[in-house]
């Protein structure tokens, strides 16, 4: 499966000239929820994350998805591997399981994204689980942003990964793209375009 192909063809992986929420430049973006608006690809890209878990034979009970962002993603696994769903939610900055979503003692569960960047969100959703008596054995996500390590890949994680590397994160693909300083920046230095916000032309 070519992942970023598929990304490429549902407009989810853009070529320009960025800024990132970080301040700093990237010649590439993942625009994650595109590549869910046809639900055929997201069933297809969900199928074959839930294989790969399948293949690892770690044994869990239900799927987390920090919101908004893993919603979809989170979703279309659970359907895929026939468990149960459940998300967390932002209350006033703060992470929280709600909407009578209950977590038993030692329930096992897989906290899902769309793209793990660093895996904040994701972290935060997997202490709420904890918090509430359940366990979490593994993180998933269709894209890793390249900080976090993924089963399968060779790349190692990055200092700024914020997930446990004692817990497996399962990944269709590492999507890694160089960041810059806008003192740094070669588009820049091209002098032919100006950064700008992706969302804010439209797309
Ligand atoms: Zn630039």
């Amino acid at each position: 499966m070519d992942v970023e192909q598929i990304y490429k063809d549902s407009s989810a992986l853009l070529e320009g000239h960025f800024l990132l929420s970080s301040g700093n430049h990237s010649q590439f973006y993942l625009q994650s929820a595109k590549v869910l608006e046809d639900p055929k690809t997201a069933k297809l890209l969900a199928e074959a994350l839930a294989q790969q878990i399948k293949d690892s034979g770690i044994e869990f009970d239900a799927v987390c998805s920090p919101a908004l962002g893993g919603l979809i993603a989170g979703f279309a696994l659970a359907t895929a591997v026939d468990k149960r769903f459940i998300f967390a939610e932002r209350v006033e900055k703060q992470m929280t399981i709600r909407r009578g979503f209950e977590v038993q003692k030692g329930e096992k569960y897989i906290v899902c994204e769309d793209i793990i960047t660093t895996g904040g969100s994701a972290l935060e959703a997997a202490a709420q689980i904890e918090a509430m008596g359940g366990k979490v054995v593994a993180y998933a996500a269709l894209a890793n942003r390249g900080f976090c390590s993924r089963v399968g890949s060779d790349r190692e994680a990055k200092e700024n990964c914020k997930l446990p590397l004692d817990k497996p994160l399962f990944a269709l693909d590492d999507f890694t793209f160089e960041m810059y300083a806008p003192e740094d920046c070669p588009l820049c230095k091209e002098g032919k375009s100006e950064a700008y916000k992706p969302g804010s032309r439209g797309n």
